[in-house]
């Protein structure tokens, strides 16, 4: 009951996380429901490092994460040389392929680029605990959920403001490690 009770004035991991109330929201991408025109379009109106992947926009069930650039060199590798590859093929996170239709363009597999496993935590994590998951780990960047749901991301540099804001110093001017 003690330890409820010092939870309930800590900062917590839905406080620093992005998207922000009034903020652009999250960013991400659909395991097999995008074409290969909507990432890129995601790419270029986006600076984001990574993205999460979720089985749909609707239901927002975290499947993977993808980092931009791996993204970047996919599409263009498949522009480039995968016959039949258009604006309108899919692309497809998944690792089996969806029923083959026989008039259908070919679509862009991107399984091998997902990170199956990103770190995640849930929305309720003490900030205290988050910060030390990136030192221990290493992380540059960790989901977080809330009942299995993709609520937002933290990276590395949020978590660095987070701490500067805490130690009333200039954001810039801290150090990680
Ligand atoms: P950094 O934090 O190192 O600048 P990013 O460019 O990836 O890394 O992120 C910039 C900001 O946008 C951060 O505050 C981060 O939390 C947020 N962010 C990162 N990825 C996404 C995303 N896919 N959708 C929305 N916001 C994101």
């Amino acid at each position: 009951l003690e330890a409820k009770e010092e939870f309930r004035h800590k900062t917590l991991a839905t406080d620093v996380m992005r998207p922000r109330p009034s903020g652009p929201p999250l960013s991400v991408l659909s395991q097999s429901g995008m074409t290969v025109e909507e990432v890129e379009r995601l790419i270029l109106d986006t600076t984001y490092s990574g993205f999460p992947v979720v089985i749909s926009h609707q239901s927002q069930r975290l499947v993977g994460f993808v980092l931009r650039r791996d993204l970047v060199i996919s599409l263009e590798n498949a522009r480039r040389h995968q016959e039949g590859v258009v604006s309108v093929s899919a692309v497809l996170f998944t690792e089996c392929d969806p029923p083959a239709s026989l008039n259908a363009v070919p679509a862009v597999k991107l399984h091998s680029i997902l990170d199956l496993s990103p770190f995640t935590v849930t929305d309720h994590t003490p900030m205290e605990i988050v910060v030390d998951i990136f030192r221990k780990l290493g992380l540059r960047q960790c989901l977080v959920t809330q009942n299995g749901r993709l609520l937002g991301i933290i990276t590395k540099k949020d978590v660095l403001k987070h701490m500067a804001q805490m130690a009333n110093r200039d954001p810039d001017s801290i150090l990680f490690n």
